[in-house]
Parts: structure tokens; sequence; C-alpha cells
């Protein structure tokens, strides 16, 4: 029997605890496992580094909601992407990263991979022709994320997943802004999954924690390795954390989209706003790749003042909406990326507008959200 997205959300991995009955996973907060004789640990667990069930409860639930075979958990996004990066890339490799990728994203690329001897070149992905103008003879990996951070951009998975394919790479899509209930790339041709489950998946902003979502076996085998090998596990009470707000995930990326719609129309109509980005509007470039590849079309939307120190007023006026990096939590945060999240790709391709405002747009009430920006706008 299949399930429905929000029935795996609940169930999935989540089986009634055996010995107690406990509904909800227990957070097994413990370092070590007891044997019952040298060699022979009870289920498997040693040492929570290399399994905890806490853990292994988060890692179930997250690939049966992305339909993927295995899931790995870890101590944030950036160590679930370098867990990964050791796994499937060497040095000599290339990769091929988005134009406008999450800045510690491009951080771990330019910073920490490219002096262990991996090349890469920043393609705008939304151009299936740029993607393979970026392509080399040692492409081991094509980069997707999609919508973009913080332009919200749209890539065509499945387009991408074919070049992917010609070249022989492997095609990783970073699902942290859509989360899977918005889109699941592996049905769309992906080998990997990543997210950052700091953000909608924990939801909460109370933890920060990141996963990969494979289907390769061989693959999953070696990331498993270095989850263990490298250690960026996350701890168990953070893994229950996480748990428990992806169980809501559904209902609140409805309330996020409903929201984040009202939000688009309001700034749509103002004055003072010269372009809203959102993939959900008719004249948004890549409306019609979105339309196809997710059931809505998301929390974030980013908006243009056509002056710098405007943007940076509004981000200072808001009271609702809390100035601060981060997104895909209940409550609404407004940033101004130039000077934020993306202050460390200043200078390079990866370079945002400095009158570029980001909304995170929360489940508060939708008025509250409306009154508090139209307030901001006129300061
Ligand atoms: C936040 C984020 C990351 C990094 O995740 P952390 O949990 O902060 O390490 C990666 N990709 C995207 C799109 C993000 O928003």
């Amino acid at each position: 029997m299949s399930y429905g997205f929000e029935t795996l959300a609940i169930h999935a991995g989540q089986e009634p605890d055996e010995r107690t009955g406990a509904v909800i996973p227990p957070i097994f907060q413990t370092s070590t496992y007891a044997q019952d004789a040298v060699g022979a640990p009870r289920l498997g667990y040693e040492y929570s580094r290399s399994g905890n069930p806490t853990r292994d409860a988060l890692q179930e639930c997250l690939a049966a909601l992305e339909g993927g075979r295995f899931g790995l958990t870890f101590a944030s996004g950036l160590a679930a992407e370098d867990t990964l990066l050791r796994s499937a890339l060497r040095p000599g490799d290339h990769v091929v990263i988005p134009d406008d990728a999450y800045g510690g994203t491009y951080r771990l690329f330019a910073r920490v991979a490219q002096p262990w001897g991996v090349q890469f070149t920043p393609a705008k992905l939304t151009d299936a022709d740029a993607v393979r103008a970026a392509v080399t003879a040692q492409t081991k990996m094509i980069w997707v994320e999609t919508p973009t951070n913080p332009l919200l951009g749209v890539a065509d998975i499945a387009a991408i997943a074919q070049i992917a394919r010609e070249v022989g790479a492997i095609l990783v899509v970073d699902n942290t802004f859509a989360s899977p209930y918005l889109q699941q790339p592996l049905a769309l041709g992906a080998d990997v999954v990543v997210h950052s489950t700091t953000k909608y998946v924990g939801g909460h902003s109370d933890v920060v924690g990141g996963a990969l979502v494979i289907n390769e076996a061989e693959l999953h085998e070696k990331a498993k390795f270095h989850q263990n090998a490298m250690g960026a596990v996350n701890g168990p009470f953070d893994a229950w954390l996480t748990l428990r707000g992806l169980k809501t995930l559904a209902v609140r990326m409805e309330r996020h989209c409903d929201n984040a719609e009202r939000v688009t129309e309001f700034l749509s109509g103002h004055s003072a706003v010269t372009q809203v980005l959102y993939p959900g509007l008719a004249e948004h470039a890549n409306h019609d790749v979105a339309a196809k590849q997710m059931r809505r079309f998301g929390g974030m939307v980013s908006f243009r003042v056509g002056d710098p120190a405007k943007a940076e007023r509004i981000c200072n006026s808001t009271k609702v909406f809390t100035l601060a990096e981060s997104l895909g939590g209940i409550e609404s945060l407004i940033e101004h990326p130039g000077r934020m999240t993306h202050a460390s790709v200043a200078g390079s391709a990866l370079e945002v507008p400095a009158d570029l405002v980001r909304l995170s747009v929360g489940i508060e009430t939708i008025d509250d959200l409306l009154t508090d920006l139209g307030n901001a706008l006129s300061a």
C-alpha cells in the first residue's frame, strides 16, 4: 500500500516504540549502547556518531517524503553538502553550479572544494544552453538550486537531468526552498536531493540541520561511510526537533503559499515597488517551468525598490517581519541580501542587486503582514 504525503510525514520511520508503546519516537539521548556480548550490539547500534534511532527515524521519514531510497542527516545543510562532495567527487573533477547559488554553497565550492582540487563554473541554470556550455570533460556533477536564492529563478530539473545523463554527471538538487511537499526532484531525474533542514523541513527556526536523499546504493554507502568517518552528524535532540517539524510540513507549506501569494499581489500593486520576483506570477520568466514541476510556488518572495538606501530602510522598518537571515520558519523574516546573506559574494559572478529585499513569508495573520509591509514601504 502506498501512502500519501501527509501520512508519510507523520508515520514513515515512526512506528510506536516497541518497548513502551510511545507514539512519538523517543529522543535517544545517548552516546553509546550496551552490547550483549563482544561484537554483538542488540539492534546494530554501537555509538551515536555511527547510528542513533532518533536520527534513523528522521532519515527514513525524509527519504520517504522525497520518494527516495536512502536518507542521511547532518549537523547543518553545509555539512550535508560537504559530505556529498567528498563522496561523489575527487580532486580534478569539475562541477557546474548556479550563478546565484546560496552564498554558503558558493563559499564551500570556492574556499573548500577548490583548494582541494575540485574546479567549478557558475552558470545561469534557467538557460539549458548555458548549462551545456559550462560543462567540461571533467564535469562529474551539476548542482541545481530551484527556486534560487534570493532571485527566485527556476531551473528545469527534468531538462538539466537530461544534460547530466548525456555528459555522465550526477544531478544534485538543493530542494531547500521548495521542500519535498512542493517539489520532488528525484522523480524528475535528479540523483541526489540536498536539504538545509534548518529551513522549511524543521520549519520553526529552532534547529540547524541538513540532509541528503540518495537513490543509488553505492553513492549512499560512500556518503554513509563519510557521515560516520567525517562525523558531521546531527544530535538526537536536533533530529527529534526536525522530525517534529516535518510532521506539519504539508499544512505549513499550504499557508506559506497562501500568504506569499497575497503578499505578492500586494507588492505588485504598490507604487514603491519596481519589480516582484515570485515563480507564481504569470510574468515570471520561468513560470511555466515552475508550474510544471512544483505543486505551488512557495513562501519566498523578493522585490526591488530601485534604490539601495530605500531597500535598507524598509528592512529596518518592519515590526511583524523580523530583520534576520535564514528562512522557512513559521515567522515572517525580511532581509537585505546585498549586505546580509549574500555579502560574501559581493564582487563575484553571484553578486545580487543592492535594491533587493527578500521576504520569507511566515504563517501569521495575512492582514498583519500586509499592514506591516505597507507601513514599511511608506517609511
Ligand atoms: C541555508 C541554506 C543552505 C545551508 O544550510 P545550513 O543549514 O545553514 O548549513 C544551503 N542551501 C540553501 C538553499 C539554504 O537556504
